[in-house]
């Protein structure tokens, strides 16, 4: 890696974290999930059914969460680039990082390579991030 390159990544990494801290961050599927309801409702969370602000997961259940009164059910990821995929949020969290800060845009092989996922999925992955791009700065505010 030249001088240039060097520098290039420290200011980068200055300016959004690094892949280790935000992996450090957001170790499990849980603090993800965590992460993704901070991001959607930055005002904070609240029933649609009952308008309470508490919500917890249910046990054995990914990505379901819960209002701690009601009891109405929803999903983190309903209605953004990570619903009704299997793969790993803290996966999915890992390609939003590397696209999100890619200045030339990530290919699937590299993408494949980096985060453990077969070439045919880090394909769909990139489809859905780069629609999710174009719509908003959301991913940003969710690895950076
Ligand atoms: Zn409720």
């Amino acid at each position: 890696m030249g001088t240039m390159k060097r520098k290039q990544v420290r200011a980068e990494n200055g300016r959004m974290g690094s892949l280790h801290a935000m992996l450090t961050k957001y170790p499990d599927e849980r603090s993800c999930e965590r992460r993704i309801i901070e991001v959607r409702w930055p005002g904070g969370w609240a029933c649609p059914r009952c308008g309470n602000a508490r919500c917890s997961p249910v046990a054995d259940r990914n990505r379901i969460w819960q209002c701690t009164r009601c009891s109405h059910q929803f999903s983190v990821t309903a209605g953004t680039c990570m619903q009704s995929s299997k793969v790993h949020l803290r996966r999915w969290f890992h390609a939003m990082w590397l696209v999100a800060r890619s200045k030339r845009g990530v290919s699937a092989m590299e993408l494949a390579a980096q985060i453990g996922v077969s070439e045919v999925t880090a394909g769909f992955m990139l489809e859905r991030l780069r629609g999710a791009m174009a719509r908003s700065e959301c991913l940003r505010r969710a690895v950076g």
